[in-house]
């Protein structure tokens, strides 16, 4: 394309001009014929504005009209500009249309939102599992339309590292698992996930921990029984004396094992534990002390460090049982002489139940799984101590209920801390 520059602009300006000053002087006749062209250049000139504007308002995608010079080269350049503008954006919405045509396809729901929570758009897995109309539903707030009081105050807290379940709000039989992230400036995006399958099979679990638990737990009562009978009275073989001892011990190995897994399963069977109850945390240290001590082979050191002036709201049964599990492990980890130390105290955020050794410790590697079912540091060494190898479990579930966490600190050869976070809110004043 010729570009045209001001000048030949100027020339078709001045040319005719001059041209009529010429004429105007050989025939004199004033400043008319100078006037009169200056006028049809101005008219022209609005002309061409006006056909450009016309042709703006017509909008994009009509030709431009036919213009000289420098007016044609405008045309030309802003039908350019637009035709680039329009392949830009029909790129863009090809790109939007292949994003919303594959979460359309999805099986998982999901749901786009703004950064008001209003609802931008969401998928046919959206309709099905949250109850979401999409044409009605655009532009509404969310939580208007879920109301799970959970679910909101999930969805408030902004806290979205783990997702969150609950019960389709369509049909209660479907169980989801919710996920949200952050995108573009505070918009979110909203993933649904039918998990009703794994939520069924991991109830299945439960209640077949929980029922072979049960029904192993009177057989072996029985067996127990006439064991202890045997070997109370003795006999006349010594061979059948060794053997009925050795059974003697194996049964009561698996009994605390049997009481551990139907107390983990109760655990389990609820996801909140009761906050009415008001435990003065002495009284259960001193408890447990002796239990740890009796646990222990050989001497140990065990104080108290409680602050008597904070109590700690929640079931009393379960937090006993955790600190229970806490101590005894103490004890069993540690030698002769070595000092344990039950603390109860509140620093600026939580209510702090700890429980610290100078045993042999654990290395650092270990520290995460130690709260999975069976896990242990040392196959041989912890069969030796008696443990179950389900009491960190226990103590993880009973902190769970309770809102709090377990933080653990350990040295090896030096001693560990395990210590039980409680949310304040569980924390209250006694006199
Ligand atoms: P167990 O019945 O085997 O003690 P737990 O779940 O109570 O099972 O503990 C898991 C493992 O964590 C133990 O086998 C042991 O290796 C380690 N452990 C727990 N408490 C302590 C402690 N105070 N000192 C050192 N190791 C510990």
């Amino acid at each position: 394309m010729r570009y045209y520059g001001w000048k030949t602009e100027l020339v078709r300006v001045v040319l005719p001009l001059a041209a009529a000053a010429v004429f105007a002087t050989a025939f004199d006749l004033g400043v008319w014929p100078v006037f009169i062209v200056a006028a049809v250049i101005c008219t022209w000139l609005l002309w061409q504005l006006q056909r450009l504007s016309d042709w703006l308002y017509r909008g994009l995608g009509t030709e431009p009209p036919e213009a000289i010079g420098m007016w044609g080269q405008i045309f030309d350049t802003i039908y350019d500009m637009q035709k680039h503008a329009s392949g830009d954006r029909d790129q863009l919405q090809a790109i939007i249309d292949y994003l919303h045509s594959s979460f359309a396809s999805m099986s998982d729901a999901v749901v786009m939102l703004d950064r008001h929570g209003n609802i931008e758009w969401c998928n046919d897995a959206a309709m099905d599992l949250l109850g979401l109309r999409r044409d009605e539903d655009v532009g509404l707030q969310l939580l208007n339309l879920v109301r799970n009081p959970n679910f909101v105050a999930y969805y408030e807290a902004e806290k979205y590292a783990m997702p969150f379940e609950m019960a389709s709000p369509v049909n209660s039989e479907i169980q989801l698992s919710l996920s949200i992230s952050f995108f573009a400036e505070g918009n979110r995006l909203l993933f649904a996930r039918d998990v009703t399958r794994t939520h069924r099979l991991e109830k299945m679990r439960k209640d077949f921990v929980a029922n072979v638990s049960h029904e192993l737990r009177t057989p072996l009562t029985v067996i127990n029984g006439y064991l202890e009978t045997f070997s109370e009275h003795g006999g006349d073989n010594p061979r059948w004396d060794r053997a009925i001892d050795q059974m003697l011990r194996q049964s009561r190995r698996i009994h605390p094992l049997i009481q551990d897994l139907m107390l983990l399963s109760r655990l389990e069977s609820v996801p909140q534990a009761s906050e009415h109850e008001v435990m003065r945390i002495r009284p259960l240290m001193e408890m447990v002390r002796e239990e740890a001590l009796a646990a222990a082979k050989g001497n140990r050191q065990i104080d108290i460090e409680c602050d008597d002036a904070i109590a700690l709201k929640g079931q009393a049964t379960e937090i006993r049982s955790a600190l229970s599990n806490l101590a005894v492990n103490a004890a069993r980890y540690t030698a002769e002489d070595d000092r344990i130390v039950l603390r109860w105290y509140q620093d600026d955020s939580h209510g702090v139940l700890e429980v610290q050794d100078s045993g042999i410790g654990i290395e650092p590697q270990y520290i995460p799984r130690l709260t999975e079912r069976f896990y242990r540091v040392d196959q041989s060494r912890s069969l030796d101590t008696g443990g179950t190898g389900l009491g960190l479990a226990i103590v993880k579930h009973v902190l769970l209920r309770h809102r709090a966490e377990m933080k653990i600190s350990s040295q090896p050869g030096h001693g560990s801390t395990f210590s039980c976070l409680f949310p304040r809110s569980l924390i209250t004043r006694v006199n």
